[in-house]
């Protein structure tokens, strides 16, 4: 595990350091990370995941990975294997892995022990009944008619239950705890429900399925997990978490800590609308690049040192706050400076023709590949008489300070030749299809005798360079707080990825293997894509632009 960066304090590494001092737990400090296999990971998840693997390295514990797999219609194998995956790309290698599933017979023998304890109790009432007598914030809750059931026919029914008796819904099992408490999860809260469903790890072993608080604690307790650390919104639930804990008296009792949910500008993070995007074909699957999914960032190009670097820079708090884009830009900029080697490509190609070169003239340039590190070391760079620039880079109408080509102008080709445009060659239509331009042979490596030249432009061989397809990633969202509407589409970025069909790409890159990355100079940051790219059929992702084009 990576030891190696200094880790910021934050209020639950305090918490430990004064359990640690007062020899709580012997001493030991175990976490876990509890995702449910309902959909994959997303960069929320890997603020968890740093944290619970974070704490477990840094104080010498464990980290379990634990499937929170209690709820068989949603959940599925695909979904394990990713999560899985993720967690492992991410850099961090768990101590145990664990089902709550594991767990099924001592969360029923549990529940049997909260009957025989007068704790919980069978309710037949209807969903509607069960949730018009929970009362509301202002109103306390009224009991159900079933709740002074016998122990003895409690233990009846559930086992019943548990025989596959009944049809779903027809009962549940209900703690007894307060039905006027403040704490709407204090009121009798769901422990079992019918769920006559296949699951994956337990086939038709069961009818009856627990419910997340209930799992969660005793999952907890017999891992002898000794800080469970969720997000804020299980602040609520930690009275329901201790209540069946102490009934109970297992063993251990994990402390349940709450910190903020990670929330990202212009993007979503909440599998349920995930899964919105998924479904309604907003995107290319789970693993599309604009996606906040981990796998997604990882297809984009995202690089696990720069996903653990931004969940270190953004810190633990007790406060929900948007984070901004820009803090994630900038750990993957700076990532990426510093280790992706620099190559060119042009993205829409307008052909240029340098009509005083022989038309079979070949001239190998070499280039560093890094301006910084010689230890990237070099390579060689065909220059010929065709070549291609980017469209955007000649104008026949330029705006003021435009320093690159234009009709009768001058401009540097990169590390090559000053070329001047001559002529503009158009169709019928009135489309730019060609350049011709002369080229200064005193140029190479010096400066223009007896005047200034100030552009710069990239360029590509267009006989030595190769043909690729480029796709140009933004943020998926053009508004930076998403998800209050109910309709996704109308807050969705139409630019969020732009397709380059015919892009041109320096010859080096056939070379180029899926998931390598590089800095397309002025372009930005491309990784060749993981699933698409080959040697003959090139395709590379954008991950970021060289800057943050979105600042105001
Ligand atoms: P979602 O609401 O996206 O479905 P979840 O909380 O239901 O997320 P789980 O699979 O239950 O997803 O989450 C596993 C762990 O990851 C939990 O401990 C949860 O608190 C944490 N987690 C989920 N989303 C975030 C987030 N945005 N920031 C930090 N932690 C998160
Ligand atoms: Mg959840």
């Amino acid at each position: 595990m990576n030891n190696d960066t200094t880790v910021a304090s934050n209020f639950i590494r305090n918490i430990i350091d004064d359990d640690l001092a007062a020899n709580k737990n012997d001493g030991r400090v175990v976490t876990r990370f509890p995702p449910e296999p309902n959909g994959y990971l997303h960069i929320g998840h890997a603020k968890s995941i740093c944290l619970n693997f974070g704490i477990a390295a840094q104080y010498n514990g464990k980290c379990n990975l634990r499937f929170d797999d209690t709820n068989p219609v949603k959940e599925n194998e695909e979904f394990v294997n990713a999560i899985k995956d993720d967690v492992t790309w991410l850099g961090f290698e768990w101590d145990g892995l664990k089902h709550a599933s594991d767990y099924f017979d001592e969360l029923y023998n549990f529940a049997v022990e909260l009957i025989k304890k007068d704790k919980a109790y069978v309710d037949s009432s209807t969903a509607d009944e069960v949730r018009e007598m929970r009362g509301t914030l202002k109103e306390p809750g009224k009991p159900s008619p079933y709740r002074d059931r016998s122990i003895e026919e409690n233990l009846e029914l559930f086992a019943r239950m548990k025989a596959g008796e009944f049809d779903d819904g027809a009962h549940i099992l209900r703690a007894k705890i307060d039905m006027a408490s403040g704490n709407i999860n204090l009121r009798d809260p769901t422990l079992y429900r019918i769920r006559k469903v296949h699951h994956v790890r337990t086939g038709n072993d069961w009818s009856i399925y627990p419910m997340y608080d209930y799992t969660h604690c005793l999952s907890d307790a017999m891992e002898g997990i000794t800080h469970s650390l969720c997000t804020l919104e299980f602040e609520d639930h930690r009275p329901l978490y201790d209540w069946v804990l102490d009934v109970l008296k297992t063993p251990a009792h994990p402390q349940q800590i709450e910190f903020a949910r990670l929330m990202l500008e212009y993007t979503i993070l909440s599998k349920r609308r995930l899964i919105q995007l998924v479904e309604e074909n907003h995107v290319d699957g789970w693993d599309d690049p604009r996606m906040p999914t981990i796998t997604g960032m990882r297809r984009r190009g995202f690089t696990a040192t720069s996903l653990k670097d931004f969940c270190e820079r953004i810190g633990i708090t007790k406060n929900d706050a948007w984070i901004e884009m820009a803090v994630l830009e900038t750990c993957i900029r700076e990532d990426l400076n510093e280790h992706s080697p620099r190559r060119m490509a042009v993205l829409e190609p307008i052909k240029v023709v340098i009509t005083d070169l022989a038309d079979d003239y070949t001239e190998t340039l070499s280039f560093a590949n890094h301006p910084q590190k010689e230890d990237f070391g070099r390579r060689d760079v065909v220059f010929s008489k065709e070549i291609m620039i980017d469209r955007d880079d000649f104008s026949e109408d330029p705006p003021p300070k435009y320093q690159r080509l234009v009709p009768g102008g001058e401009v540097r080709l990169r590390g090559s030749y000053v070329i001047k445009c001559c002529d503009v060659i158009k169709n019928d239509a009135g489309d730019i299809i060609e350049l011709r331009c002369t080229h200064d042979a005193a140029t190479l490596g010096k400066k223009p005798e007896g005047r200034k030249v100030k552009g710069v432009i990239h360029w590509v061989s267009a006989s030595a360079g190769v043909q690729a397809t480029v796709r140009v990633y933004d943020r998926l969202f053009k508004e930076p707080h998403p998800g209050s509407a109910e309709s996704l589409e109308a807050e969705l970025n139409p630019d969020a990825l732009i397709v380059h069909k015919t892009a041109y790409v320096e010859a080096s890159l056939r070379e180029a293997q899926p998931e390598e990355r590089f800095q397309f100079e002025r372009l930005g940051y491309f990784v060749a894509d993981r699933y698409d790219h080959s040697a003959d059929k090139p395709v590379f992702n954008r991950t970021v632009s060289l800057r943050d084009t979105w600042a105001r």
